[in-house]
C-alpha cells in the first residue's frame, strides 16, 4: 500500500520533539506539507494557513493538528470537511461539544478521527492494566507534580481559558487511569487553585470513586521544584502497585516488574495508520470529561499571582 500523505498543522515544540522523529521512522507515512504561522520543517513545502495548504496540496490524505487546544476545532473542521483523516494532539479540543461535533463530522465524511492520548502508550501502562485486572483494588493515589517554569516556559495559551493549566499534564494521568482501571470512576469533589492573574489552575486536588468502594485521589501541582513526580500508586489485594515516571516503570511491592524503552509517539502513529486502514475512528473523551467535571464540581481558591 502506498504511504499515507501526511500534513502537520501547528509546528511547535511537540512537533519537533516527537511527531517529526516518529513520522520519519514509520514507512506508513510520507510528510508532504506543513501549515503554521511561523514554524516550518526543512525540505517540506510550508504554508501559513490550513486553507492554503489544503487548496494547494490535494494529495494530502491525513492531517496532524498540533496547535494549542483552543485553536484545534476550526482546523479539524476544515480538514474533515475536505475529506482528510485527522489526528488530534491531546487534549482533543477546548470543549467536549466541539469534539463530539468533529466525531459526527468524521463519521459523515467517512474518514478517521483520532483523539490521541500519548501517555496511554507509555511502556508499562498495559502491564499495569493487566495487573489490576487480576486483583482487587482498594484505592489509587495519583501524584502528578512538576515545575511549570521548566516544562512550559512562556506558553501563554496554557494559562488562558481552554488551555487547561495544570490539567494539561494532569490529563495525561487521567488518560492512564481511565485506561488501566477495570471500572469507570467519577468525581466526588475537587479543589482547584487559580493564580489571581490567570484563567487556568496551577494546582488541583481531585477525589473520585467507582460504583463500588474503590477511591482515587489525584494531586496535580505545577509548583513542584526538585524531584518531579508522575506516579500512580494502587493499594490492592495483590500488593502495592506503583506505575512510575509517567507510566514507564511498573513495580509491585517495591520490586520492578516491567520497564521498556519509550515508544509513545511511534505507537500513536502506528495506531493512527491502523484506524485509517480499518476505516474507523478512535475518540475516547473520558479524560477530558473528568477535567470538565472538575471545572463543574470543583471549589475554587485564588492563590498568589504567577509570572514565568
Ligand atoms: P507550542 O509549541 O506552544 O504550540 C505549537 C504551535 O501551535 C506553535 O508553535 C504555533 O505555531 C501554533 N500556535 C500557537 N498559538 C497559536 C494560535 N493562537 N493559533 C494558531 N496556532 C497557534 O505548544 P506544544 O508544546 O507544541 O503543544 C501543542 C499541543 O501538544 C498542546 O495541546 C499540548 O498539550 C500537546 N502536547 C505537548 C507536549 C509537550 O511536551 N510540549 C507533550 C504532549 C502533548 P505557529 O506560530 O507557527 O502558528
Amino acid at each position: 500500500m502506498s504511504p499515507i500523505n501526511l500534513a502537520i498543522v501547528g509546528v511547535g515544540k511537540i512537533v519537533r520533539d516527537q511527531h517529526l522523529p516518529s513520522i520519519a521512522k514509520n514507512a506508513d507515512y510520507k510528510l508532504v506539507a506543513t501549515a503554521s504561522r511561523h514554524g516550518t520543517v526543512d525540505g517540506i513545502q510550508s504554508f501559513t494557513t490550513i486553507e492554503a495548504m489544503l487548496a494547494a496540496v490535494p494529495e494530502i490524505d491525513a492531517v496532524s493538528l498540533c496547535m494549542p487546544p483552543q485553536y484545534r476545532y476550526e482546523a479539524a473542521y476544515k480538514a474533515l470537511s475536505a475529506g482528510k483523516h485527522v489526528f488530534l494532539e491531546k487534549p482533543p479540543g477546548a470543549t467536549l461539544s466541539e469534539v463530539a461535533d468533529l466525531e459526527a463530522l468524521a463519521a459523515k465524511k467517512g474518514v478517521s478521527l483520532f483523539a490521541s492520548w500519548h501517555s496511554r502508550y507509555a511502556a508499562a501502562v498495559e502491564a499495569a492494566k493487566d495487573f489490576l485486572a487480576k486483583t482487587e483494588i482498594k484505592n489509587v493515589h495519583v501524584i502528578w507534580k512538576e515545575d511549570v517554569r521548566h516544562w512550559h516556559p512562556n506558553q501563554d495559551w496554557i494559562w488562558q481559558a481552554g488551555g487547561l493549566g495544570v490539567f494539561d499534564p494532569g490529563i495525561n494521568a487521567l488518560s492512564i487511569v481511565t485506561h488501566i482501571l477495570p471500572r469507570a470512576i467519577f468525581l466526588t469533589g475537587a479543589t482547584l487553585e487559580f493564580p489571581e492573574n490567570r484563567d487556568a489552575p496551577i494546582a488541583a486536588d481531585l477525589h473520585f470513586r467507582d460504583a463500588g468502594s474503590m477511591t482515587v485521589h489525584g494531586e496535580f501541582d505545577w509548583r513542584q521544584t526538585g524531584k518531579q513526580s508522575w506516579d500512580i500508586i494502587a493499594e490492592t489485594a495483590g500488593g502495592r502497585m506503583e506505575l512510575a515516571e509517567g507510566g514507564s516503570k511498573l513495580s509491585v511491592n517495591g520490586e520492578l516488574t516491567f520497564s521498556a524503552p519509550e515508544e509513545e509517539y511511534p505507537s500513536l502513529y502506528r495506531r493512527f495508520a491502523e484506524i485509517i486502514k480499518a476505516g474507523k475512528s478512535d475518540v475516547d473523551l473520558a479524560p477530558l470529561r473528568h477535567v470538565a467535571d472538575a471545572f463543574m464540581l470543583g471549589k475554587r481558591k485564588f492563590v498568589e499571582v504567577f509570572h514565568d
